[in-house]
C-alpha cells in the first residue's frame, strides 16, 4: 500500500547490510516511498560511500563479517564529514543487539527484524525530522552567535570612540533630557565631575543661557531627526563662556530612546574669526574702495587709452576687486546684524512688489546664464524691511541661477498659508497668517548632509564654489539672519541632480 509522498525533499539513505535479501527488501521498500537509496554489503564500502557523498541517514546492520556495525558506527562518528549523520541499527532475529553499545557508539535508534514497514518508515521519518530540526537550530544558533559577536564588536568600537574622542560627547534621555553618560572630553570642557553631571539636565547644571531650548531640541529629536551644528553658548563650572556647535543624533540604548550629543568647541575659531572681521572692517575696506576708484579712473580713460591687452587686465582686476568688496560687505553686514548694529526699518510692503522687484533685479543675470525666470506673486501687505527682504530674495535667486544649467527655469512664487510651512488645501485660506515664498530651481541640487550647514557662515557644498561661482559662502547666513529678524523661517529641500527649493516663511501682520 503506497503511502502519501513525504513532505520533505526525498532523503538520501545509505543501507549497509551483508544479507542481500535484507538489502533488497529495504531498498525496494524505501525506494517505493520516494527515498533515494544506496545499498552496500560491506562496512568498509559503506564508510567509503558515506565519506564520498554523505547521506541523510544510515541504516546499519549490527552483525557483519570483517567489520561489524558498532565499528562502522565508531568510524562514522570519528570523522567530521560523517559525524552528524543519524545512524539506525538493524539487528536480525536471534542476534544479540547490545542496545547500550548501539547508543554508546552514536546510534540514534534500532530496528529489529523482521521489519514492520510502518515502524521502519516511522522511525526513519522521525529521525530525519529531528536531524533537520537540529540542523536548523544549529544554523540559527550560529546566526545568533554571529549577531551577538557583531553587536559586541560595534559596542566596543562605540565605547572606544566615546572614551577617546577629542570631541565632548554626551548621552541624554529623550524623555527628560537628563544626562546618562558623558565622555572625558565633555568633563574636561565643562569642569564638572562625572557624578555631578549624571542624572542632571543642562538647565540644572546651568550650562548656558539656551539650556531650555537644548532640552526641547532633545525631546523633539524623534520628530525632527538628526540635527547638525547648532550653535550654543556653553558655560563651564567656573562660568567661563565657550561657543560650541552641537550635533544631535537619536540612538536606542536598551530600548530607551536617547540623544547622542557631539560638541565641537569653536571658541578659539570664533575669536580668530572676530579678529579677522575687525581686521577686514578696518584694514581692507578703505584701501579696497580706493583701489576700485583707481580702476574706475583707468577704465574711464582719463589717464590715457589702454590697449586691448591692458583693458583685459583691467577687466580682470575690476571683477576681482568687486568680488572682494562684496565679500567685505557681506562680512560686515553679518557682523553688524549679529551684534545688533543693523536695525531693520520695517514698513508696509506689498509682497507682489517684493517678488517683482527681486525678479527684475536678477533678470540681467538670468539672461546672461540663459536661465528663464517665472514669477507667480501674491498680493498681500507685509510689515517688513524692503531693502533687507529684497537682499534675501536676490541672493536666493542669484544662487538658483548660478547653480542652474543654460535652458533651465527658476520659479519664484508666493502662497498664503494658515500654518507654518504647510500650504492650505484651498487656494485662499480663510485666515492667512503666513506668506510662504518658494524659489525653485532645476540645478545640481544640494547633498542631504549639507542642507542645514550651508546656512552657516563660509559654508559651501564644494570648496571650489567660491572660485567657480564667485560666491563668498556668506549669502545664506545673511539671509537667515534677515529672515530671523522678521520672525520668519528659511529652509531648503533638495534632490541631487534634480534641483533645490528654498522656502521663506514670513508671518503676516495681524489684521
Ligand atoms: P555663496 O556666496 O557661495 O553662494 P551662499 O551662502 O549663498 O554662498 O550659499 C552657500 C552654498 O550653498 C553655495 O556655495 C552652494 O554650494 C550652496 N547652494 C546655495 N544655493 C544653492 C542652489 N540653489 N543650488 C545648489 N547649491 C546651492
Amino acid at each position: 500500500m503506497p503511502k502519501e509522498p513525504l513532505n520533505f525533499p526525498k532523503a538520501d539513505i545509505l543501507v549497509i547490510d551483508d544479507t542481500p535479501e535484507n538489502l533488497n527488501l529495504l531498498s525496494a521498500m524505501l525506494t517505493e516511498q520516494g527515498y533515494k537509496v544506496r545499498s552496500v554489503t560491506k562496512g568498509s564500502t559503506g564508510l567509503r560511500g558515506a565519506n564520498a557523498v554523505p547521506p541523510d541517514l544510515i541504516l546499519l546492520d549490527v552483525n557483519m563479517p570483517e567489520m561489524n556495525g558498532y565499528e562502522v558506527c565508531e568510524h562514522l562518528k570519528a570523522s567530521d564529514r560523517t559525524r552528524k549523520i543519524p545512524v539506525i541499527f538493524i539487528s536480525a532475529l536471534g542476534d544479540v543487539l547490545d542496545k547500550v553499545k548501539a547508543f554508546a557508539v552514536g546510534g540514534v535508534d534500532y530496528i529489529t527484524k523482521p521489519f514492520q514497514l510502518e515502524e521502519v518508515l516511522a522511525r526513519i521519518e522521525n529521525h530525519l525530522t529531528i536531524w533537520k530540526l537540529q540542523q536548523q537550530l544549529q544554523a540559527q544558533n550560529e546566526r545568533l552567535q554571529q549577531e551577538i559577536h557583531d553587536r559586541a564588536k560595534a559596542e566596543e568600537k562605540f565605547a572606544k570612540v566615546f572614551r577617546s574622542s577629542p570631541n565632548p560627547i554626551a548621552i541624554a534621555t529623550v524623555s527628560n533630557a537628563r544626562f546618562i553618560d558623558v565622555n572625558p572630553s565633555f568633563l574636561k570642557m565643562s569642569g564638572y565631575s562625572l557624578d555631578e553631571v549624571i542624572g542632571n539636565t543642562a538647565t540644572e547644571l546651568n550650562l548656558g543661557k539656551n539650556t531650555v531650548a537644548i532640552a526641547q531640541t532633545i525631546q523633539l529629536l524623534p520628530e525632527t531627526g538628526s540635527l547638525y551644528n547648532l550653535e550654543f553658548e556653553f558655560s563651564t563650572k567656573c562660568a567661563e563662556l565657550k561657543t560650541i556647535l552641537i550635533s544631535l543624533e537619536l540612538i536606542d540604548l536598551a530600548g530607551v530612546p536617547c540623544a547622542l550629543l557631539i560638541a565641537n568647541d569653536i571658541t578659539e575659531r570664533k575669536r580668530l574669526e572676530n579678529e579677522f572681521i575687525s581686521l577686514v572692517s578696518h584694514e581692507l575696506r578703505t584701501p579696497l574702495t580706493s583701489t576700485m576708484g583707481a580702476l574706475d579712473l583707468l577704465g574711464s580713460e582719463q589717464l590715457g587709452t589702454l590697449n586691448e591687452q591692458g583693458q583685459k587686465v583691467l577687466s580682470i582686476a575690476t571683477t576681482n576687486t568687486e568680488r572682494l568688496i562684496r565679500l567685505v560687505n557681506d562680512i560686515l553686514d553679518l557682523e553688524r546684524m549679529k551684534s545688533g548694529k543693523i536695525f531693520t526699518r520695517k514698513m508696509k510692503y506689498n509682497a507682489a512688489d517684493l517678488l517683482t522687484n527681486a525678479t527684475e533685479a536678477m533678470q540681467a543675470m538670468a539672461d546672461q546664464f540663459q536661465v528663464k525666470l517665472i514669477i507667480n506673486p501674491v498680493e498681500v501687505e507685509l510689515w517688513a524691511d524692503p531693502d533687507r527682504l529684497l537682499q534675501t530674495l536676490t541672493n536666493l535667486l542669484s544662487n538658483a541661477i548660478k547653480f542652474s544649467e543654460p535652458g533651465d527655469t527658476v520659479y519664484i512664487s508666493a502662497t498664503l498659508s494658515e500654518s507654518q510651512g504647510v500650504e492650505s488645501e484651498e487656494n485662499q485660506p480663510l485666515l492667512p497668517k503666513y506668506l510662504l515664498i518658494t524659489i525653485k530651481d532645476q540645478g545640481r541640487g544640494i547633498p542631504e548632509d549639507k542642507l542645514q550647514i550651508i546656512f552657516e557662515r563660509f559654508q559651501q557644498v564644494d570648496a571650489s564654489d567660491s572660485r567657480n561661482k564667485g560666491g563668498t559662502g556668506l549669502g545664506l547666513a545673511i539671509c537667515r539672519d534677515i529672515i530671523q529678524q522678521h520672525d520668519g523661517k528659511i529652509w531648503v529641500q533638495s534632490t541631487l541632480g534634480e534641483g533645490s527649493t528654498f522656502y521663506v516663511l514670513l508671518p503676516l501682520p495681524v489684521q
